[in-house]
């Protein structure tokens, strides 16, 4: 039996990227940008004050303070139409390009406006013993510049990266789209949540877990239903799920006597990469690809139980679905940890128990939760981590050091 890292190497090496879209900026987030971005602006555009203020002769303020003519008010996305001399100040809403003149800004919060004079003009009583040339102003250009490049092939689109395109007048960019991922749960147990199990029946946790999971993954998911443990039902959803980029299916691939899937996806062609993986929870894992007009599938029958098949998204199905999206990372985060409570660990596979990490005095501390197997979501509920007991039978004492695999 192959380990989880043979594993998935296997799976990452049968995972090539989607080529690349032109796509929406409005639709990108999360993708991996495909292309160069190349700034068509300035920013700031012009010279431009950061505070609301009173732009100023920074002599004028040489004596610590200052009454000044207000000649002018520029809000933002106006431009200011008039020079500012000596003993003079404009004042300036925050955004708004600095005056001809004026090398400094005093912000409002330092500014008295004076009573004005009937038909005289406003003055303004400015403090500042420190005004040098050159604050409360942004120069042109600061942050970037025209022609330059900004973002390139192979980062992830996130919220400011979106921001960042607006801001260099991108609204479309070539990406990596998402991948479909197809969902097909088997088994003739399986009844729909809103139903309640009768005798030898149980609910179909995994059909909407994986739905969930692959679309948190950014990945589109497409609902395949439930396939009963029938040869036939299972070759039509199995081909109509490999319209898919991914196909995902649960149960059946163990040894009972229903246990059907791998059968029907060899007589379907797709071809078995690995089937189990030395590992628990997820052992009777199955791999495989079809090429489908040219194009590779990826297959993954994972096990029935509801953990089993969850792990086995998060070890082997999640790093493909971001491999397929463009993302170069080598699967879960993992660091390790020091074990916070003693430990007996049974079993010649290593297991990936549910566990939370937590700080400690010598950095963070990994505390398996109370688990009862592959059948409980419960326990897993509980994790944000899976912590890796080495096959064989033996006590962890508190404080040894394991590896630890970060769930999202
Ligand atoms: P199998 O891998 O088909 O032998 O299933 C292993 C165990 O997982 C059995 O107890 C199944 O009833 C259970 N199981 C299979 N599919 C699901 C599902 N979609 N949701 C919840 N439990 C399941
Ligand atoms: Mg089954």
């Amino acid at each position: 039996m192959i380990t989880v890292e043979e594993a998935l190497d296997r799976v990452l090496a049968r995972a090539r990227p989607r080529p690349a879209e032109i796509t929406p900026v409005a639709d990108a987030l999360g993708l991996v940008l495909a292309e160069e971005v190349t700034s068509d602006v300035d920013s700031p555009p012009h010279d431009k004050s950061v505070v609301d203020g009173y732009a100023v002769v920074a002599a004028d303020l040489a004596g610590g303070e200052a009454r000044l003519e207000v000649i002018e008010e520029v809000v933002a996305g106006a431009v200011p139409t008039r020079h500012v001399a000596p003993g003079q100040a404009t004042r300036l809403m925050t955004g708004a390009p600095l005056p001809p003149g004026a090398d400094a800004v005093v912000m409002v919060e330092n500014a008295q406006v004076l009573p004005r004079p009937d038909g005289g003009v406003e003055r303004v009583l400015l403090r500042g013993s420190q005004v040098r040339p050159g604050q409360n102003i942004m120069r042109r250009g600061t942050s970037l510049r025209r022609g330059q490049a900004v973002l390139g092939p192979g980062h992830l689109l996130r919220a400011v990266e979106i921001g960042l395109l607006c801001e260099v007048g991108r609204v479309e960019v070539q990406a990596v789209p998402r991948s479909t991922v197809a969902v097909l749960p088997t088994g003739n147990e399986l009844v729909p949540p809103v139903d309640l199990p009768a005798a030898g029946q149980i609910r179909n946790s995994n059909g909407p877990m994986l739905l969930a999971a692959a679309r948190r993954v950014g990945a589109e998911p497409v609902d395949l239903g439930v396939g009963r443990d029938d040869p036939d039902e299972l070759r039509r959803l199995i081909q109509q799920g490999l319209a898919a980029d991914v196909l995902v299916l649960s149960g059946g691939v163990s040894a009972g006597v229903l246990d059907l899937v791998p059968r029907v996806l060899a007589e379907l062609g797709v071809e078995q990469v690995f089937h189990k993986v030395r590992l628990k929870p997820g052992k009777p894992l199955w791999f495989g690809v079809a090429n489908v007009e040219g194009f590779d599938k990826l297959v993954f029958g994972l096990p029935g139980n509801p953990v089993s098949s969850l792990v086995c998204f998060e070890l082997f199905v999640r790093p493909a679905i971001e491999r397929l999206a463009g993302r170069q990372k080598r699967g879960p985060k993992r660091t390790t940890a020091r074990l916070a409570t003693r430990h007996v660990h049974r079993g010649e596979r290593p297991t990936y128990h549910p566990a939370r990490l937590k700080p400690g005095p010598d950095g963070d501390e990994v505390e398996p939760v109370a688990w009862h197997g592959s059948a409980d979501l419960l326990g897993l509920v509980e994790a944000d981590a899976l912590v890796c007991f080495p096959a064989g039978d033996r006590t962890h004492e508190a404080g040894s050091r394991l590896d630890v695999y970060l769930l999202e």
